[in-house]
């Protein structure tokens, strides 16, 4: 009898930088003959790709390596692994390895590549691996990655961070900035483009900075206007932009190219001054509002996304009444908004003037009220337009339905027939509600 095939399960969280990684174990585990499975008690290898940039996706490592030990008594063949950015911060992985003796793999950002040859060593018997590598090495190409959608794929352009934010995490797991080379990029995406895919999202912690490290003179702007040349892509995606680095050849770049979409998230962490230079943002509030009215002025109906952070050190009530009055001001599609959390090794970590957590949770119920008005006052502004429609499939909430992006990243759902997924629509939107536009195929689609 035919001897099952191994199954693996990856459970990802963070960023979509995260995710790609993800999408890349999961082709890198299927290279050596896994399948990969949705269901974590039926695997035989678990991988938790993890992120620290936040302390609630940490906590919810530590509770799931908890779970596993459970799963690891009754099969003791279970592989689990432990890989991303958690396990590359100093002094994690050793961690990990003394908390955790169910786990027997752990890997950092920078050499996810290598994982079959790892899971080999954990086979043969040679673990607890610790493969964590303290230093970037080249952008390894042509890795085989296994997507989650036929239609959008993630395409990162540049790896790591040199902006050093006072509060975040990243530079010191992710590494200084890597740029991909353009011919590289263009032939991921005309080989996505080949096998069906019509949207690309091009990633990276700043991608506004991409290719200074290339020395070459080749710009964001630059890689915009190649992948805009790419027969049979539809739409190119980006994110995120640093607003420091927002250039006007950038803005006006992204106003001509037919295929880039009429989207800008576009960080702003906070509205103080004060705080932003105490976060190390290298802008003002002015600088910002000014940079959003360029853009709104070059590129008509675009649609602005954002983060924003409350109780950074030392934030007072008046300086959070600053990132109030930013977000009325920009009155912005879509916010992300956290609260701060101090992240070993920043330097906002060791700073006394923490904000208690009880004025942390008022400030950030009160943002998310003032940018959940400001939200649906956008979407029912949509009432009574068309927009253009990439079709995905049927709507998760309501699978009767299809759904679908507009260029402005807004989710539209409406009724129609499961064979236009994938396909280019029109629909006229009815109703805006908080998270989606509801709309109605206009008949010329
Ligand atoms: N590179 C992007 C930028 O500069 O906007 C963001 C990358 S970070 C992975 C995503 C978001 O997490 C940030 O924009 C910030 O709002 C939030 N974040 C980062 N560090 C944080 C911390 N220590 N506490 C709370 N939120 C944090
Ligand atoms: Fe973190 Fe700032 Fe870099 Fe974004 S730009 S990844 S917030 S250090």
């Amino acid at each position: 009898m035919a001897r099952e095939p191994k199954r693996a399960h990856i459970v990802t969280f963070g960023c979509q930088m995260n995710e790609y990684d993800s999408e890349l174990m999961a082709g890198l585990l299927e290279g050596m003959g896994y399948q990969l499975t949705e269901s974590l008690p039926e695997a035989d290898v678990v991988l938790l790709n993890t992120c620290c940039v936040r302390e609630s996706a940490e906590n919810k490592v530590w509770g799931l390596l908890g779970t596993l030990k459970r799963y690891k008594r009754k099969k003791p063949d279970l592989i689990v692994g432990v890989s991303g950015c958690l396990p590359q911060q100093n002094g994690v992985a050793e961690e990990i390895k003394k908390r955790f003796p169910v786990v027997d793999l752990v890997l950092g950002t920078h050499n996810r590549h290598e994982l079959p040859r790892l899971i080999d060593e954990v086979r043969e018997g040679r673990g607890p691996v610790d493969a964590v590598l303290r230093e970037a090495g080249d952008i390894p190409e042509g890795l085989p990655v296994r997507r989650k959608s036929g239609l959008r794929a993630w395409v990162p352009v540049i790896h790591g961070c040199n902006n050093f934010c006072t509060y975040c995490v990243v530079p010191y797991v992710r590494g200084r900035e890597r740029s991909r080379r353009p011919e590289d990029i263009l032939k991921e995406v005309c080989g996505l483009v080949a096998a069906g895919y019509r949207e690309v999202t091009l990633l990276g912690q700043n991608v506004n900075s991409y290719g200074r490290d290339l020395g070459a003179g080749t710009d964001f702007a630059d890689l915009l206007s190649d992948l805009d040349r790419v027969d049979g892509l539809w739409r190119i995606r980006f994110t995120t932009s640093h607003p420091r680095d927002f250039s006007e050849k950038l803005i006006d770049t992204i106003a001509r190219a037919a295929k880039v979409c009429e989207h800008v998230h576009l960080p702003a962490q906070a509205g103080s001054n004060r705080v932003l230079r105490r976060m190390n943002r290298g802008y003002t509030r002015e600088y910002y509002l000014e940079l959003v009215e360029k853009i709104r002025a070059a590129i008509p109906g675009v649609a602005l996304s954002t983060d924003l952070m409350v109780g950074f050190p030392g934030e007072t009530g008046d300086d959070f009444e600053d990132t109030l009055d930013l977000v009325r001001r920009v009155r912005y599609d879509q916010a992300f908004t956290f609260v701060y959390n101090p992240r070993r090794g920043t330097p906002a970590a060791g700073w006394p003037d923490q904000v208690p957590a009880a004025e942390k949770s008022a400030r950030i119920q009160e943002l998310i009220r003032v940018q959940k008005e400001i939200g649906l006052a956008r979407n029912r502004a949509e009432e009574g337009r068309v927009l253009e429609v990439l079709v995905e499939g049927p709507s998760a909430t309501r699978p009767e339905l299809l759904a679908g992006r507009s260029r402005t990243n807004k989710t539209v759902v409406f009724p129609g027939d499961p064979k236009l997924v994938g396909k280019l629509v029109w629909v006229r939107i009815e109703q805006g509600q908080l998270t989606h536009l509801v709309g109605r195929l206009q008949p010329e689609s």
